[in-house]
């Protein structure tokens, strides 16, 4: 029911935990968070509480840049298996979702005939559909929008390529989503409360935008690649 993202000089996992942890009043009964290292990207999650996910996830792997999330579940059980982040057949990529995609069915049959879902969630198939795109020669900018395009519903999302830790790949519609700004270090947040930590200088993403988020950069661009700008705004919150 929440999203987060960091990519920035500091390991990751700890801040993700921590703003999971903030998001928990958004209600959710599974979490997890993937990590991406020269090893590849890690994927750890845990049905309960975050305390239970703490438990799972593996201290020796570190790494700049990862995604973390809350669920809610609606569609499939609340189960390890059916919480984010969710991966692509390949495992190229990983993908986090706060949101409900009304056509996934329909998605499903009309381009992944044959593809082994590994989940019952409606998010899985976002995952796939990218790796889909990607594998019939598109870009990975080019997949993402592409997917984004063809789904009906809410999202909130965070994508992460594992040929590529230097980027992160955020859309939205319908769902709650900000990007946090810093020095060396940028954030997603759900909710700003949960990157205080971080930054206190929010981008707003509008509906059916997306974003290239690097450490040094933000781009905002829309589904068809008209590039957005926008300036922070300072949250006034307590951390
Ligand atoms: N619809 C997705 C699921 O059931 C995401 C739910 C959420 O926003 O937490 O897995």
């Amino acid at each position: 029911c929440g999203i987060v993202g960091y990519i920035g000089s500091e390991d990751a996992k700890e801040i993700l935990l921590r703003g999971l942890e903030k998001l928990e009043y958004r209600g959710y009964d599974s979490a997890g968070i993937a990590v991406a290292n020269d090893d590849g990207v890690h994927v750890f999650k845990e049905k309960g509480r975050i305390a239970a996910l703490r438990n799972v996830v593996d201290e020796n792997v570190d790494g700049t840049v990862g995604i973390g999330h809350t669920r809610w579940a609606t569609h499939g059980v609340p189960s390890r298996t059916n919480a984010h982040p969710h991966q692509s057949e390949t495992a190229r990529f990983t993908l986090v979702h706060n949101g409900v995609i009304e056509n996934y069915e329909q998605l499903k049959s009309d381009y992944l005939e044959g593809v082994d879902l590994q989940s019952d969630t409606d998010t899985e198939i976002i995952v796939q559909l990218v790796d889909r795109f990607v594998k019939e020669g598109q870009t990975v900018e080019a997949a993402f929008s592409h997917t984004l395009s063809l789904l009906k519903g809410s999202y909130a999302i965070a994508l992460l390529d594992k040929q590529n830790s230097e980027l992160v790949y955020v859309g939205k519609n319908k769902s709650p989503l900000l990007i946090g700004v810093g020095d060396g270090v940028n954030v997603i947040a759900s909710d700003a409360m949960a990157m205080l930590q971080v930054t206190n200088q929010f981008v707003e993403i509008m509906d059916k935008e997306i974003v290239l988020v690097s450490r040094d950069d933000i781009t905002i661009k829309t589904l068809d690649g008209t590039v957005m700008s926008r300036s922070p705004y300072k949250a006034e919150l307590d951390a």
